[in-house]
C-alpha cells in the first residue's frame, strides 16, 4: 500500500486499507510527511484532490501517538489501571459551512474507525445546542466547527483551546469572504502560539495572505 511510506500509525493504515485507498493523492503524498514533521502548511488544491485526508490523517496520527504514550505511562503507573485521561481539545478544524464541517467529521470517523477512544464533535450553526453541549461536557479531542458557533461556545466557556496542538483553517478564503475574519481572529486568540497550523485556500492574495502570514510559521506551500 502506497500509504505505508508516509509514516502513518498502524491503526490509520488499517482504516485506509479498509476504505479501499491504495495510493496517496499528490497533495497527500506531499502534505502528510510535512505535517508529521511538524511543519505549518499552506495548501492550494481543488476539491476532489484528497485535501481532507491530507490534514485529517496527520491529526489522527498525532492523536494515536499521544494515546500510545499515555497507555505506556498508565502501565508503569502503580496499579492504577483503567483510569481515563481527561480529554483535552487537541485539534480544531474550522470550515466555512456546515456541510463542509459535516464532511470533515465523516472523514474523521472513517479514517479513525480503527482508533479507540476517539472523540470528535461538529459544532455548527443551525444545529441544536443541547447535543453539542452534551458532547463538550463528556470531552472531545477534535472539534470541527464553523466560526460563529464555535465562538459562542468559547464565550460561554464551554470550549477551552489552551492545549490545542493542531489548527486547520479549511477554505480560509471562503471563510473570509463570508465575513468570518473577526470571529477567526477571536478564536485564534484563544489558541496557544506554539500550535501547528494548516491552512487551505484557493488563493493567497489579499486578506487570506495576511492571515497566513500572521498565523503560520515558516509554512511549506503546496500547490496541486
Ligand atoms: P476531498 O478532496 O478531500 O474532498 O476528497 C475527494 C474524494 O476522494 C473523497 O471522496 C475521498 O474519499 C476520496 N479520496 C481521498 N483520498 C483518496 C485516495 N488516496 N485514494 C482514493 N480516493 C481518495
Amino acid at each position: 500500500n502506497g500509504f505505508t511510506a508516509l509514516g502513518l500509525s498502524g491503526s490509520l493504515l488499517k482504516s485506509i486499507v479498509a476504505t479501499g485507498y491504495t495510493t496517496p493523492t499528490p497533495i497527500q503524498a506531499r502534505a502528510i510527511p510535512a505535517a508529521l514533521a511538524g511543519r505549518d502548511l499552506l495548501l492550494s488544491a481543488q476539491t476532489g484532490s484528497g485535501k481532507t485526508a491530507a490534514f485529517v490523517l496527520p491529526i489522527l496520527h498525532q492523536l494515536s501517538e499521544l494515546q500510545a504514550k499515555e497507555k505506556a505511562a498508565e502501565k508503569t503507573a502503580s496499579g492504577k489501571r483503567g483510569r481515563q485521561q481527561p480529554k483535552v481539545v487537541q485539534a480544531l478544524i474550522l470550515t466555512p459551512t456546515r456541510e463542509l464541517a459535516n464532511q470533515v467529521q465523516d472523514s474523521i470517523r472513517k479514517y479513525g474507525s480503527a482508533m479507540k477512544d476517539l472523540y470528535s464533535v461538529p459544532l455548527v450553526g443551525g444545529a441544536a445546542y443541547s447535543g453539542q453541549i452534551r458532547a463538550l461536557k463528556k470531552g472531545v479531542q477534535i472539534i470541527v466547527a464553523t466560526p460563529g458557533r464555535l465562538l459562542d461556545h468559547i464565550n460561554a466557556q464551554r470550549v477551552n483551546l489552551s492545549d490545542l496542538t493542531m489548527l486547520v483553517l479549511d477554505e480560509a478564503d471562503r471563510m473570509l469572504d463570508m465575513g468570518f475574519a473577526d470571529d477567526i481572529n477571536a478564536i485564534l486568540e484563544a489558541t496557544p502560539a506554539h500550535r501547528q497550523t494548516i491552512m487551505s485556500s484557493a488563493t493567497w492574495d489579499g486578506p487570506v495572505g495576511k492571515i497566513a502570514e500572521s498565523f503560520t510559521k515558516d509554512p511549506e506551500r503546496i500547490n496541486i
